[in-house]
């Protein structure tokens, strides 16, 4: 916590629902801390924790390049099967947990998770987005995240192949048949992209690969799939000292947080002369999305503004490529250049103000007259 600036992490046991997870706030400079909830089989306590760790400080960069007045944290759930439904006394622990912290962290969808989880949640706690949009929310912003990738990947190939240069044709390797990655495979068909797909859930890749026109292939053949743009959109840390030797990818852009294993991978990527889009520009669709909601949700806003992430995109791997660093590096600045610029080393407490409710106190995310069971 101290080396990466965390401001508070809370571990969460409920001895009822059998609920144990990981609550990591890592700053609120900017604002009330948001991000998503990731339910997954961890093989420690320890790696919870450091991947609630790893994935709140990734949202507080993330929020601060899309322009949001947001900072950055993460919840972790404990579970056996990530892919089973989660009970409902279990979520209700978790939204208590969540309601404690008096809007200082802000839930959302993450892996494992539905809006239908959301909803439940909300039933406890006012702090929670991506509830149904029929309640107020933005629903399930997986179709934005993708959308955002899109855009992101058409500022790589301009970067790549010059201002002429399109997805037609190009072949994209996606890990993960998932939410982002299954609207993300639509998405690039209807460019006429050629697209792999690649799942755990054989299930699912087929699935999607027949509802597209993809080609499905296994799961340890799409890391070393030749194409020129390899989308992680499964989990963190796919990218490391073993895999990068393996890619036959001309670029890396997708959403899946935290992708690099550890510090150095980024320059093993230079060094392959392979582009890396970061993460949590790539990805940024789903927090600006989310974001969205505060201002009365409307999806063609939110489609808009994840589009800029194209330049977003542009201008860091222009930045990179004239200072010689890696876009990871690149990316890491600018954020944390926001950061320090505004929010001027502030903390956010329950009951204070946000920029986008024009300086009253944030009160709930919900619509007034919502019923919260407390
Ligand atoms: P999801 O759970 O719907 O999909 C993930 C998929 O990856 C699952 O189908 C899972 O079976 C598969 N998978 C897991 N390990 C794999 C492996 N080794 N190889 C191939 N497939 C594997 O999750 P999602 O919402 O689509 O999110 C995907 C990634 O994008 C996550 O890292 C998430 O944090 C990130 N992300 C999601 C959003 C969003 O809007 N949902 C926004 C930003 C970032």
């Amino acid at each position: 916590m101290t080396e990466h600036g965390h401001e508070q992490v809370v571990l969460v046991a409920d001895a009822a629902s059998g609920l144990r997870a990981v609550i990591a706030i890592h700053s609120t400079a900017l604002g009330p801390a948001l991000g998503g909830i990731r339910f997954w089989r961890y093989p420690s306590d320890e790696d919870a924790l450091c991947d609630a760790l790893a994935l709140s400080e990734a949202m507080t960069w993330k929020a601060a390049l899309a322009g949001l007045d947001q900072g950055g944290g993460k919840a972790v759930v404990l579970v056996a099967d990530p892919d089973a439904p989660h009970p409902a006394d279990l979520l209700r622990a978790l939204g208590r947990a969540i309601d404690e912290l008096g809007g200082r962290y802000l839930a959302a969808e993450d892996v494992g998770a539905s809006t239908a989880d959301m909803d439940a949640i909300a039933a406890v706690t006012p702090w929670v987005t991506g509830v149904r949009e029929s309640a107020g929310g933005s629903g399930d912003p997986s179709p934005v995240t993708a959308w955002g990738v899109l855009h992101s990947m058409r500022a790589t190939l301009r970067a790549l192949d010059g201002p002429d240069a399109t997805l037609a044709d190009q072949r994209v390797a996606i890990q993960g048949a998932g939410k982002v990655g299954g609207h993300l495979a639509g998405l690039l068909a209807a460019e006429n992209a050629q697209v792999a797909v690649a799942d755990t859930n054989r299930d699912r890749a087929d699935t999607v690969a027949a509802r597209v026109g993809a080609h499905a292939v296994g799961v340890d053949a799409i890391l070393e799939q030749e194409c020129d743009v390899l989308a992680p959109c499964a989990l963190g840390g796919v990218l490391d000292a073993n895999t990068v030797p393996r890619l036959a990818c001309r670029a890396v852009c997708g959403a899946a947080n935290n992708q690099l294993a550890g510090r150095g991978v980024d320059e093993l990527l230079a060094g392959r002369g392979i582009v890396h889009v970061p993460d949590f520009v790539a990805g940024a669709g789903g927090i600006i999305n989310i974001a969205e909601e505060f201002h009365g949700y409307s999806r063609a806003r939110a489609l808009a503004r994840a589009a800029t992430i194209e330049q977003t995109t542009a201008a860091v791997l222009e930045r990179s490529r004239a200072e010689g660093a890696t876009p990871e590096r690149v990316a890491l600045a600018l954020a944390r250049e926001r950061v320090a610029r505004d929010g001027a080393g502030r903390r956010w407490r329950p009951g204070d103000p946000t920029a986008w409710t024009n300086g009253e106190p944030l009160r709930s995310l919900r619509p007034a007259g919502t019923v919260i069971e407390r």
